[in-house]
């Protein structure tokens, strides 16, 4: 089925006035593919492969271990830290690359915590990822605080009532499942007037939107590398700390690379200066410089205008739905799509995916692949979609909708061969 008269030249006219579609080229990707999940693995940049084939070849294969003074592999992490601080508006000297998110995680919370000494409470949404859950399960079990849950609208009401107990506040920018943005400002300041701490995860946000670090007092954030970064699969998290508090950080997990004099091998731990003292130890370095050499692709774009791009994407997306009639917004009896919006429709309101929930998720997503647009699902029944602003257009937002229009039309989800589920989802 072809697209309503005026939906094909819309997209047309959108992708003609956008000024950073140019970095499309930027990228390789599969002929025909519409990748619409960058917030699972990002793209790959196409200048990365020859990046990596140098640091394997020459840096790795002829300069072996004099590569960490000539190619300054010792420097990587803090090097790239201030590229991903370019993006989260974050001076040089606060971030690290580094270690998983969920390792970045422990870190920050148990930081955190002996920042607030007797102060026994931290407060976290329940609807975080699991991951930041179970972290913090493991680190209050270590440290022994209570995990006290809110979901951000109901946190300052919280902190009025029990602030003077707040030890830290840990919230992500944007809901991994519903794309739900959170207010970082607003938050940030309820939380220091508590006398808390603020940490944001910024898995979903790094990349797709400004963040304003810095301007806005945020205490410690982490974020993932292999999402919007593009860093590659498994490519390491970021951290973040705020200069003021560098000084009185304690890395729960002391190890050498955090060491004031690593090469002195002396037998007491003494923290680097700075921010530096968050490394721990050795980075998996061809991931590590895969991610620097990755960050080069948003060179010359301002985050302001990844997020007019990023908005521009969703909200057309939204628009091709409705025009469309794919949302159910009457009564669950059956009758309609079944397609339900749940990401929020005020642009200032929503991060950088579209969330939907359908009886058939799962199937849904396994029908949009048969058909070349890629997205995901997350249990127990919604279809995800992830919308890059580097390497997406309106056209790709516009076959993404009418794919889903005919998936749904033609009962493709109905087929056996999508319901049973792959291991990862
Ligand atoms: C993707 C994601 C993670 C992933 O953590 P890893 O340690 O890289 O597996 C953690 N938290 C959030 C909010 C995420 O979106």
């Amino acid at each position: 089925m072809s697209a309503p008269d005026d939906l094909t030249p819309r997209a047309a006219s959108l992708d003609a006035a956008d000024p950073i579609a140019a970095a499309r080229s930027r990228f390789t990707l599969p002929e025909g593919l519409v990748y619409l999940d960058g917030n699972s693995l990002g793209a790959l940049p196409s200048h990365v492969p020859d990046a990596v084939a140098d640091v394997v070849r020459r840096q790795w294969g002829h300069d072996l271990i004099a590569s960490w003074n000539t190619h300054d592999w010792w420097g990587a992490q803090t090097r790239a830290g201030d590229a991903v601080g370019r993006l989260v508006g974050a001076a040089p000297g606060q971030v690290v690359v580094g270690d998983s998110t969920s390792v970045n995680l422990y870190k920050c919370y148990r930081a955190a915590a002996r920042l607030r000494p007797g102060r026994r409470v931290v407060v976290t949404d329940p609807a975080s990822f699991p991951t930041d859950l179970y972290v913090l399960e493991s680190a209050s079990r270590d440290d022994g605080f209570e995990v006290v849950h809110a979901s951000p609208p109901d946190v300052p009401a919280l902190l009025e009532e029990r602030g003077h107990e707040v030890a830290f506040v840990s919230l992500s920018q944007v809901d991994y499942r519903t794309g739900e943005r959170w207010d970082v400002a607003g938050l940030t300041a309820a939380t220091h007037a508590a006398g808390a701490l603020a940490l944001w995860d910024l898995c979903h946000s790094a990349g797709v939107m400004p963040v304003d670090l810095d301007a806005l007092g945020v205490d410690l954030a982490v974020g993932c590398g292999y999402k919007y970064l593009n860093g590659g699969p498994g490519a390491p998290a970021f951290v973040y700390v705020r200069r003021d508090l560098q000084a009185d950080v304690r890395n729960p997990l002391s190890g050498w690379h955090g060491h004031a004099a690593p090469f002195d091998f002396g037998p007491e731990y003494a923290p680097a200066p700075g921010v530096t003292r968050m490394r721990v130890g050795t980075p998996p370095l061809i991931s590590l410089l895969a991610l620097e050499s990755a960050l080069e692709a948003f060179d010359g774009l301002s985050p302001e205008q990844v997020r007019a791009k990023s908005l521009s994407l969703t909200g057309f997306f939204v628009e091709c739905l409705d025009r469309l009639g794919l949302l159910d917004d009457g009564p669950d009896d059956g009758a309609g799509t079944g397609l339900r919006l749940v990401t929020p429709r005020e642009p200032d309101r929503r991060g950088s995916q579209v969330a939907l929930t359908h009886p058939d998720a799962y199937a849904v997503v396994r029908a949009l692949v048969a058909r070349g647009v890629v997205g995901d699902f997350r249990t127990p029944d919604v279809v995800r979609l992830g919308f890059a602003p580097l390497y997406l257009s309106h056209a790709d937002v516009l076959t993404a909708a009418l794919a889903l229009r005919d998936v749904l039309a033609g009962g493709e989800h109905l087929r056996q061969e999508f319901l049973e589920r792959a291991r990862v989802t």
